[in-house]
């Protein structure tokens, strides 16, 4: 079965939550892991969006990963084709949004491409072509620190024309308000500017709607999750999707596992709180550094615990001890070491009767995810803002949500296994 729409994130997070902004209007979504192959089981979804770690990497190689991704989505029949990346534009003044962009429009032929990452939600808006953080223009914000890609421009027009072959022009506000033939309008006359881009201003969510019934026809659009929006109701106009359809719940009731290897504020709380209730065992990296068989040891002692109990898992830890972890061991190697436990902790125990996982943290989802070998998730329900549960495609009920660490609140992990019960 074709899909309607195809979408391709520079990050993992990123794609989750593109995902759900397209559940959210009612379209079945499978989220792929890495650049699929024909083994991928993408199932009955509309849309898919591939899961690219692509933000930071050298630009040739963000580029050859994102075509490869668009070829796949191609052969799937995808008629329109999203990159995501972030409401921050997250980049450098070389890449990698405009390079990536670039090859896109250029392999679809694609014409004028719209660039907006406004995510009114989450405090991200654009006026006059400049991105607003909560009201800061970026390179003000807390973006100007960021590691790897800090913010130093807040005009959108200059980022882009600097990291990209194309000129650009600017949609403003006004004619974003004035309605989706007043914005195809202002498109065709920026085209025939010659033009590859337009920056499109929008505060809201209606503004955002707007924008996108005016892409219609747009093979590349490109922005934050919000420009998602309003795609899949012209999709339905065209007769290309079918009406909007519920997400469904994994189908997962075996046992429950949270593993946790964010240290972020809310994760820790959330820790906090089921320790008490719950069989709950913290990895000790030193054993890990010794040689020890921590993970063994720790899934050991898991599958040891009342079947009926959640078990709680983590490598959390407050910011002193974290800085000990990483002055004992190098920064990179304590969380990798913490990360590749959890991994095959959650490979034995899935073997094992275990079903039901979540696991808190970015990276170490993206270790989870990747030491189960799984290459597609169904996206289901929300749990929390930004958080759905998922289920593996491809092999047994497998259910899992993929937390970002400082999301949900302090009562998610049971929360969250209460939906599946
Ligand atoms: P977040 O989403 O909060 O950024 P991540 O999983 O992306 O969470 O990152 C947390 C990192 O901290 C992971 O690499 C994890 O392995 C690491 N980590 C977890 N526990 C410890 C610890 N006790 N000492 C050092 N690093 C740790």
């Amino acid at each position: 079965m074709a899909i309607a729409l195809g979408a391709i994130a520079d990050d993992f997070t990123g794609a989750t939550d593109l995902a759900n902004t397209l559940v959210s209007e009612g379209v079945r979504v499978m989220q792929v892991i890495g650049v699929p192959d024909e083994d991928t089981d993408i199932g009955d979804g509309d849309a898919v969006v591939v899961a690219l770690k692509s933000r930071t990497n050298p630009a040739d190689e963000a580029v050859s990963q994102s075509l490869a991704a668009l070829e796949w989505l191609l052969v799937q029949g995808a008629g329109q084709i999203v990159f995501k990346y972030c409401s921050t534009f997250d980049s450098t003044m070389r890449g990698n949004i405009g390079p990536v962009a670039d090859a896109l429009k250029a392999r679809l032929d694609a014409g004028l491409s719209v660039i907006c990452p406004a995510f009114p939600a989450n405090g991200r808006a654009v006026h006059h072509g400049v991105l607003y953080v909560h009201g800061l223009p970026l390179a003000k914000s807390s973006m100007k620190d960021h590691p790897l890609t800090p913010m130093r421009e807040s005009s959108l027009i200059r980022l882009m024309e600097a990291q990209s072959a194309g000129r650009v022009g600017l949609v403003p506000l006004q004619t974003v308000r004035n309605g989706r033939e007043a914005i195809r309008a202002r498109l065709a006359e920026i085209a025939r500017d010659g033009r590859g881009y337009a920056v499109a201003d929008a505060a809201t969510d209606e503004d955002l709607r707007l924008i996108g019934s005016a892409l219609a026809d747009h093979k590349l659009v490109t922005g934050g999750s919000g420009i998602a929006m309003g795609l899949p109701a012209n999709l339905r106009t065209a007769g290309l999707l079918g009406a909007a359809s519920p997400p469904v719940l994994p189908k997962a009731r075996g046992r429950a596992l949270i593993l946790a290897g964010s240290c972020s504020t809310a994760t820790r709380a959330q820790i906090a709180r089921a320790k008490t209730p719950w069989p709950c065992r913290k990895i000790d990296v030193d054993r890990i550094a010794e040689g020890e068989r921590e993970a063994m040891d720790t899934a050991d002692w898991a599958r040891a615990q009342p079947a009926d109990r959640p078990v709680l898992i983590y490598g959390s830890a407050d910011p002193d001890e974290v800085a000990a972890m990483q002055n004992r061991y190098g920064s990179g190697r304590a969380g990798a070491m913490v990360e590749a436990a959890l991994g095959s902790i959650a490979r034995d125990l899935c073997r094992h009767g275990f079903s039901r996982i979540v696991v808190a943290g970015g990276e170490t989802s993206g270790a989870v995810v990747t030491a189960l070998g799984i290459k597609a998730l169904r996206i289901g329900p929300e749990i929390a803002p930004g958080v759905p549960w998922t289920e593996a495609q491809g092999g047994m009920p497998l259910a899992l949500a993929l937390k970002s660490g400082n999301f949900g609140s302090e009562t998610f992990f049971e929360d969250a296994l209460a939906m599946l019960t």
